[in-house]
């Protein structure tokens, strides 16, 4: 097993992996910004190494400045978390390079998943139903047009290379897609220096299902059944759960779509953890969007109904060790609830509030799990992502724990701050959401 672990990313997720690496024995590196010279997730650490300005792209995203860290503390492999560096072949290589052990996926798959266009065509060829779209990118406007009047308006313009709903624009009519697909293209150009982009049929009130998988270096693979992910806002996720209330409601949908995500491990020789992400329509017909070659912001609710750590697995297995369970050791415990509290404002868009913590004071006990990259006197910076920490919560069913998510959300006390808190409770307490009765754009629709 490691011996010392350096974690390459900030706020929530560091803190998490640190407080598991901890529990396992081993020793713990954070790497900070100047603007997080204080943060917690830089207190929790054993050792903690400044790898330069606020901006990301001058150290958190800085490849040279993490190794080096990591080679200056005798670390003997990084954690990358989600977002920042976890996605990006090129880091991995230049990990292993170094001598250090990536945890995560092998930089190949990386690069396969990376690339939306390229992954949908290879779940097809695995027999991984994908949503009816183009075959791999598309050249021109032209072309598109062509290919969109076969697939049928309205259509999705997705950029290749997309992630965080960037780049991703709707044409309801033909009409319409020419300006979509230049905005995509300017916004994927912006944001990822990748302007090519795909078509995909638009899946109308769609839920958002998504299947976390494990799997070793032996070949051996696992999934850890859904998490549903449909309370977005601007293609982001603001509640998930587990299992999907949804879901449940169709026969053998579950046994089907997490073979569907087992067998793109298996034909993609996938190691460590992985999220397959999918769209169900409301019939209950399931297709292929996605998969994240990490871990994800919202993995705790699987935690929460399986008993499982999965950063612990991932250390496991990039250290070697095989997965010692099987399929049938997992099932599911009753029901669990994330909700992602953001220093923003739902009213003015959802516009991020950066601001100075001045009162921090959450409930803690049976069922209640928090997240948290901030403490009372923390300041939320306009650098970084508005996350300030995930609630989650447990209850024998669903109704358990959204009640008691309610009252944690009730009873917590985050001074001076503009977040998301109010609206959670609102949608806590509406009856579509009680009743199970959402889908990918009900909270737009309701939170105008
Ligand atoms: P990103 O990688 O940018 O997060 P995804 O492909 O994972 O993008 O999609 C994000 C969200 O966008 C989904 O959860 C869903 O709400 C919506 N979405 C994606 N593809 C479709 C589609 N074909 N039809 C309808 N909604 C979609």
């Amino acid at each position: 097993m490691f011996d010392k672990i350096l974690i390459a990313n900030r706020g929530e997720i560091a803190a998490r992996i640190i407080g598991t690496a901890k529990a396992m024995g081993i020793k713990t590196v954070a790497v900070y910004s100047e603007a997080d010279a204080e943060a917690p997730h830089v207190t929790a650490a054993d050792e903690a190494v400044a790898i330069g300005p606020a901006h990301v792209t001058k150290s958190y995203l800085d490849q040279e400045a993490v190794i080096q860290a990591a080679l200056d503390t005798g670390a003997d492999a990084i954690h990358p978390g989600y977002g920042l560096l976890s996605e990006n072949p090129s880091f991995v290589r230049a990990v292993e390079k170094a001598g250090i052990v990536f945890i995560g996926p092998r930089p190949e798959v990386m690069e396969l998943m990376g690339d939306k266009a390229r992954a949908r065509a290879f779940a097809e060829e695995a027999g991984v139903p994908v949503v009816p779209g183009s075959d791999g990118p598309v050249a021109d406007a032209e072309q598109a047009q062509q290919l969109a009047e076969n697939i049928g308006f309205p259509v999705l313009v997705k950029a290749s290379a997309g992630g965080g709903g960037i780049g991703m624009n709707l044409a309801k009519t033909p009409k319409k897609l020419e300006k979509a697909i230049k905005k995509s293209i300017r916004r994927a150009e912006s944001a990822f220096g990748d302007p090519s982009f795909y078509l995909e049929k638009y899946i109308e009130n769609p839920r958002h299902v998504e299947i976390q998988v494990l799997a070793d270096n032996d070949g051996h693979a696992l999934h850890f059944f859904e998490r549903e992910c449909s309370v977005q806002r601007r293609h982001q996720k603001v509640i998930e759960e587990a299992p999907s209330p949804f879901v449940a409601g169709f026969d053998g949908l579950r046994d089907r779509m997490t073979e569907a995500a087992l067998a793109l491990v298996r034909a993609s020789e996938y190691t460590n953890a992985g999220t397959v992400e999918f769209i169900v329509s409301p019939n209950g017909e399931f297709y292929f969007i996605e998969m994240n070659t990490r871990l994800q912001v919202e993995h705790p609710v699987t935690e929460m109904i399986t008993g499982h750590d999965l950063v612990e697995w991932q250390i496991r297995i990039a250290a070697g060790e095989s997965l010692t369970i099987e399929q049938s050791d997992l099932t599911i415990d009753g029901h669990s609830l994330e909700c992602r509290i953001y220093a923003e404002n739902p009213a003015k868009r959802f516009m991020p509030a950066p601001g100075d913590i001045t009162d921090w004071n959450h409930p803690t006990g049976d069922g209640i799990r928090v997240d948290s990259g901030v403490t009372a006197n923390s300041k939320v910076t306009p650098y970084y992502d508005p996350l300030i920490a995930k609630v989650i919560t447990h209850g024998s069913d669903r109704t358990a724990a959204i009640d008691r998510m309610k009252q944690t959300l009730t009873d917590f006390q985050i001074g001076e701050l503009t977040t998301n808190v109010p609206m959670h409770l609102t949608i806590l307490d509406h009856q579509d959401f009680r009743d199970g009765q959402f889908h990918t754009s009900w909270l737009e629709a309701e939170y105008k």
